[in-house]
């Protein structure tokens, strides 16, 4: 084993840098999650958490990963044998189809190329052709993680109304919570779901689903099949602070401190920086002279870069060289883009020299592996850092 000195930079998407202030408040003492203390840490978490999602409505906390909260989203407000409309935008997508499909749910999964987002002229067109009203909800990702990919919240539920169709809008926000704009209650998203080890800084292990009151009518209703993420107990409890299971304490306290981290920061310029990272790492990419996956401009990520390379190039072999000489660890291709793409990740604890030191450590393990390259790439990066 190779001993590294420094810091490892874990720049994949996610799980992201933990800061230091969080790591130290994540090693408090455990304290008893039925005492006074415990419900005065859950009434703070719980309400400081909704401007993260841009709700005023209930933010629901799971000990999960953020697997846990799709499921959760989907058993909480649908019925088996229910029609849902999802879009194949990358490898999270087809997973969260899959994940519909073995519960019972019948989807409609509109084929994609894995370079661009939700067509928001397909939904109005797909919505518009069920007059029957039989789908009853619409799944989106809003950042496709494996592809670097954001799609138009507010352009797909403009075409949900378009269509005056009643479907709830669930929208997977995993890697854009806290580094892309998302508002939950103005974009009319029914749940949102989100978890803890990407945008929000901390380690694995917390799921969220933030929930509008019209998916809570429809969870009145729902019958697939829940236990242990029935929402209704959950909300029963969250009203004194406290949950109906054990909570996961330690991750609660880190979550504490990432509310205050964002609050100090501030929502919009937590965005501006991811938003002028991502595109300091586009800039590199384009002077190396290689290509960027995502094919609309409009729907460039901020919180990661995905990188294609040329025929006869391995993207996972300059991922090994850059861990093996670097400490550095990038996002694999994922899916059908194994080999083809690598990942850079530019969200969560991040500053403009982490950027520099990661597009650096890209630029040298790109020329050690073999793959043709403009050097001046990190200079076009670091001219976009120049500016305020
Ligand atoms: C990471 C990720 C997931 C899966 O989250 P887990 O915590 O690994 O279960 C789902 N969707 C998106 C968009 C992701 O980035």
């Amino acid at each position: 084993m190779t001993a590294y000195s420094g810091r490892h930079f874990l720049q994949i998407p996610g799980p992201t840098n933990v800061p230091d202030r969080v790591l130290r408040a994540l090693a408090q003492p455990t304290i008893d999650h039925r005492g006074p203390d415990f419900a005065e840490l859950g009434l703070d978490l719980l309400q400081r958490v909704k401007p993260v999602f841009g709700t005023s409505g209930p933010v629901v906390i799971y000990p999960s990963s953020g697997t846990g909260a799709w499921e959760a989203a989907l058993v909480n407000t649908l019925s088996p044998g229910d029609h849902v409309l999802a879009f194949e935008t990358g490898h999270f997508a087809t997973l969260w189809r899959d994940m519909a499909e073995g519960l019972g749910l019948v989807v409609d999964f509109v084929p994609g190329d894995w370079r661009r987002g939700v067509d928001p002229a397909v939904v109005a067109e797909r919505l518009a052709a069920d007059k029957g009203h039989r789908i009853a909800a619409v799944m989106v990702v809003h950042n496709e993680t494996s592809t670097g990919v954001t799609s138009r919240v507010p352009e797909i539920r403009a075409a949900i109304d378009e269509a005056e169709h009643p479907a709830l809008l669930l929208v997977d926000t995993i890697s854009s919570l806290a580094s892309i704009d998302f508002r939950h209650d103005e974009w009319g998203v029914d749940v949102t779901v989100s978890c803890s080890q990407k945008g929000l800084m901390l380690p694995p292990g917390l799921g969220f689903n933030a929930i509008s009151d019209k998916a809570l009518a429809a969870a009145s209703s729902a019958r697939l099949p829940k236990s242990y993420w029935g929402w209704a107990p959950i909300l029963e409890a969250n009203e004194r602070g406290f949950f109906p299971y054990t909570p996961p304490t330690n991750l609660f306290y880190g979550l504490r401190e990432v509310l205050t981290l964002l609050e100090e920061e501030g929502l919009p310029a937590v965005f501006a920086r991811h938003a002028r990272h991502a595109e300091a790492t586009r800039a590199a990419v384009r002077g190396w002279g290689l290509e960027v996956l995502c094919a609309d401009e409009r729907e460039y990520s901020g919180s990661l870069t995905a990188v294609l390379l040329g025929e006869g190039h391995d993207a996972d072999k300059v991922r090994e060289i850059i861990l093996d000489r670097f400490d550095m660890s990038l996002g694999t291709g994922l899916g059908k883009l194994a080999g083809r793409v690598f990942r850079i990740g530019h969200l969560g604890d991040f500053n403009d020299l982490t950027l520099a030191g990661t597009l650096a450590g890209v630029q040298m393990g790109l020329e050690l592996a073999g793959v043709p390259i403009d050097p001046d790439g990190l200079q076009d990066a670091m001219r976009v850092l120049r500016t305020a």
